[in-house]
């Protein structure tokens, strides 16, 4: 299908889609926890029988819904720039592009756009074009690319609401499981994808309640165990101890960095999430067994 195109030119491609999904992701990354939100609210509501509550109460959600948008979806509304409201766009929406020629400022009333959004994008494009330059033109390729996106996303929605949302975290699981049984995840077995995820998800929920019962406290949530127990999945359980041992370095660095530098927030409770999804993507580049040989336990 692709033999027009040269070999080389293959991974520039995957780069270019990168840059695609990237924006997209920098929308879900956006509004998935809004919807959240909502979707909670309402429940409650019928919880508590009464008619689904004003989305206006959600603080979060209210910001947006000042801009007469009632119902949140991935699709729904329009971007806008959340200033001034302003509508992006097509041309102001290209990936990067937009974000260079704008100067990275809302063409309508200057206000600055985050560096984020671009970021995103060159990070999932860089990430495609390292699944496509490996594996080439292949259903491994795509599912290492699926599994990138997946990662990006789950980080940045972490690291802003302390949310692993379910509905990235479970397929993620499921897709690890089944890229092994079909024999698209090239080194790891059904049998070590899935005491992976077993594993995964068992070690961190021993943690989180040997460390309440200890002290009372809730160190981590449900959505880091299915996070863990995803990248069991994908890299099969001899993956768990480099990938766990990885996140925790990182994650004790800089949350250690945020407290000197006084920019932990509120609660210094800092999401574990992006930890995982760092060590998980690190495993990807370079090989879970690597990260052993970095910290001298090389086998
Ligand atoms: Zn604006």
């Amino acid at each position: 299908m692709l033999a027009f195109v040269g070999p080389d030119a293959l991974p520039l491609l995957a780069a270019l889609m990168g840059l695609m999904i990237g924006s997209f992701l920098n929308v879900v990354i956006h509004r998935l926890p809004l919807m959240m939100e909502q979707q909670w609210a309402n429940e409650c509501a019928e919880f508590s029988g009464q008619d689904a509550a004003p989305v206006a109460d959600l603080n979060a959600v209210a910001k947006a819904a000042s801009d007469a948008a009632p119902v949140f979806s991935l699709s729904q509304p329009r971007s806008r720039c959340p200033h001034c409201g302003h509508p992006i766009a097509w041309h102001e929406n290209i990936p990067v592009v937009s974000y260079l020629f704008l100067r990275g400022q809302c063409s309508a009333c200057g206000a600055g756009i985050s560096l984020r959004y671009p970021l995103v994008e060159l990070v999932t494009a860089g990430l495609f074009y390292f699944c496509v330059a490996r594996w080439g033109a292949s259903f491994t390729a795509l599912i290492w690319c699926g599994f990138s996106a997946a990662l990006v996303t789950l980080a940045m929605i972490d690291w802003d609401t302390t949310l692993l949302p379910d509905d990235i975290t479970l397929p993620l699981v499921w897709g690890g499981l089944i890229a092994a049984a079909l024999h698209w995840n090239t080194g790891v077995s059904l049998s070590d994808a899935l005491w992976g995820a077993v594993g995964g998800y068992l070690a961190l929920w021993v943690v989180y309640w040997g460390f309440k019962l200890v002290t009372g406290k809730e160190g981590m949530g449900y959505g880091d165990f299915k996070l863990f127990a995803a990248l069991g999945a994908w890299f099969g359980w001899t993956a768990l101890v480099p990938i766990i041992l990885m996140a925790s370095v990182l994650g004790a660095v800089v949350g250690v960095g945020l407290k000197f530098s006084s920019n932990l927030r509120e609660g210094g409770f800092l999401p574990f999430g992006p930890f995982l999804a760092i060590a998980g993507l690190t495993a990807l580049f370079f090989g879970p067994q690597s990260i052993l040989r970095w910290v001298g336990l090389s086998l």
